[in-house]
């Protein structure tokens, strides 16, 4: 969902609630690793598995809007080694794939 669309469901029981508190919120909650910003749709999952020194991998299907997450830490060594050649310090990882669900190209 996108910080607009949970403001406006929050709104229906608490109609006082502003966006500011919808954006804190949500900011403290990727920065505790509970819920992931989704960059290229700019929407946010709750995250669904645990990946400490991991790398969510984010399959998003552009039909239905579904988001599988899968722990990516198989590929993180590959990921640091890329980034490691020019000494990037990586703060975060994260990979998004778009395409289509199971569901959707049945
Ligand atoms: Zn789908």
């Amino acid at each position: 969902m996108t910080a607009y669309q949970i403001l406006s469901r929050l709104q229906a029981d608490e109609p006082d609630i502003a966006p500011p508190t919808v954006y804190r919120t949500l900011s403290a909650l990727t920065d505790q690793g509970r819920a992931h910003r989704l960059e290229s749709i700019k929407a946010f999952v709750p995250c669904r598995c645990s990946h400490q020194d991991s790398v969510p991998v984010l399959a998003i299907c552009d039909d239905c809007g579904a988001v599988d997450e899968h722990d990516g830490s198989a590929i993180l060594p590959e990921l640091t080694n890329l980034t490691d050649r020019n000494d990037f310090r990586a703060a975060r990882h994260i990979v998004e794939i778009r395409g289509q669900c199971g569901r959707c190209a049945a």
